[in-house]
């Protein structure tokens, strides 16, 4: 490789990531331009297929697919084709890289080779992909998906969300669990899964919590985060109750409910206080995110939003490392970016120390290096109802900002939504919300047309 190539690979700014990043700023709504703002400063938002395998073998009350989601055929081939054309179109809107959730429909009804292809495709558009699954899966499927039909490793590492909650029906071993508690075996044995195949098979793995939560198990979403987040996972994300998708599932008043009741019970059982205005992705109503790091048996955010030296440290990241675009670089090409960015900005050596300093300070030094660190995330994730959705979105389009109060609450989230879906025929990008709330109903009486079920696979 010639100095000047090195250079270049090295280079701690990708001048497209930064023009990407420039567009998601300024079309943020004002009220999401703050300061703890990662959309636009560190990263365009998290992206998620459509309609590609909508179809799913568990039920889940609330679940947010459209009634006709179960009559379409999974057909790797569609899969493979419709995900590399959204990919290409979010990778020309959205720029060079963004993490990409491949998602339906349960991800593991795919025949593993289209499942490793759809993989593939999302990365050859600088997508990083999570498959998100209910985790019922064959034994060896993960195998079949990272190795391929000649046993040789064609996926080096692999990110998954499994999905657990008492509120879906249908496992195998545990068809109606009776509550959150008896589904800990089922939880474990998803993460040995990933851990042998790792073992066995040198894949290296990321594997998220997901839950929905309703006013039937809020009170047991404390028990969920002390007992699934010594189990490995990466990320404990939970996903509060909405009326979107089909309405022969809404079974509950989810709106008894509250956000903040929902954060109080997790940051309850991780026994931390959880200040989720440290680190903004979009807007606040939607998401909830606090980064962490778990020393032994107790958690610790990675900062106190109390202390200005940590708010000056996360101000000092987001502006001179922001730019710098972390994922998919081997890690001796991140060294070099990061290093690039110390030369240009040589105070941000001692701002590292100090922060060092103080989390070993409310560790204790002693505890590292006795049990070591193991980063992990604590996400909330808010969706909208589909009747406040249909309404803000159509007013977006008009290209009006309500009067009313709370579309024009609505508008805010949708126009700084962190989850977005594409549509290569229409060259659209829509939040998510709008994906479920106003737009699969009908995509999947189409697709029902398209891909009639032939067969019932159990
Ligand atoms: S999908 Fe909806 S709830 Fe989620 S970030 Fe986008 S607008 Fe907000």
């Amino acid at each position: 490789m010639s100095l000047r190539t090195w250079w270049r690979r090295t280079r701690p700014t990708d001048p497209e990531f930064v023009a990407a990043l420039a567009r998601r700023w300024a079309e943020l709504p004002a009220v999401a331009r703050t300061r703890a703002q990662v959309i636009g400063r560190h990263a365009v938002g998290c992206e998620g297929t459509h309609g590609v395998f909508p179809r799913c073998n568990l039920s889940c009350a609330p679940c947010y697919h459209s009634r006709d989601a179960n009559r379409v055929r999974v057909d790797g081939e569609h899969t493979v084709r419709e995900v590399d054309a959204q990919m290409s179109l979010l990778r020309q809107r959205r720029g060079p890289v963004a993490h990409a959730q491949l998602i339906g429909g349960e991800v593991t009804l795919l025949d593993p080779d289209d499942h490793a292809a759809a993989l593939l495709a999302m990365r050859a558009h600088g997508r990083e992909p999570m498959s998100m699954t209910h985790g019922d899966m064959d034994d060896d499927y993960l195998e079949r998906l990272a190795l391929g039909p000649d046993g040789r490793r064609r996926l080096h590492r692999i990110s998954f969300a499994g999905h657990f909650d008492s509120l879906m029906t249908g496992r195998r071993g545990i068809p109606r669990p009776p509550d959150e508690a008896s589904l800990n075996p089922y939880r474990r044995a998803f993460v040995a899964r990933f851990e042998r195949l790792r073992r066995e098979h040198r894949v290296r793995y990321f594997v998220a919590h997901t839950m929905t939560v309703s006013p039937a198990n809020v009170a047991e979403v404390a028990g969920v985060t002390r007992d699934a987040g010594r189990m490995g996972f990466g990320m404990l994300a939970f996903q509060p109750a909405a009326f979107v998708g089909d309405h022969r599932r809404w079974h509950e008043p989810y709106r008894a409910m509250t956000d903040d009741d929902v954060w109080a019970e997790i940051a309850r059982g991780i026994g931390a206080r959880l200040d989720h205005t440290f680190v903004q992705h979009g807007d606040l109503r939607c998401n909830r995110v606090v980064y962490g790091f778990w020393v032994g048996a107790r958690w610790h955010p990675i900062a106190d939003g109390d202390d200005p030296r940590d708010v000056a440290a996360r101000d000092a990241f987001l502006d001179w490392f922001g730019p710098v675009n972390f994922i998919g670089s081997s890690a001796p090409v991140l060294l070099v970016k990061i290093a690039r960015v110390v030369a240009r900005h040589p105070r941000a050596v001692p701002i590292a120390l100090g922060w060092v300093r103080r989390r070993l300070r409310a560790v204790g030094l002693r505890a590292v290096l006795r049990h070591g660190v193991r980063p992990m995330s604590v996400v909330m994730h808010s969706f909208m109802d589909a009747a406040d959705v249909a309404p803000a979105w159509a007013a977006t389009q008009r290209g009006e900002v309500a009067d009313d109060e709370a579309v024009r609450a609505t508008q805010e989230r949708l126009a700084a939504c962190h989850y977005t879906m594409a549509h290569p025929s229409t060259g659209e990008l829509v939040p998510a919300c709008v994906q479920h709330a106003v737009l699969d109903p009908a995509e999947n009486v189409e697709l029902r047309r398209l891909l009639p079920i032939a067969e019932v696979r159990r």
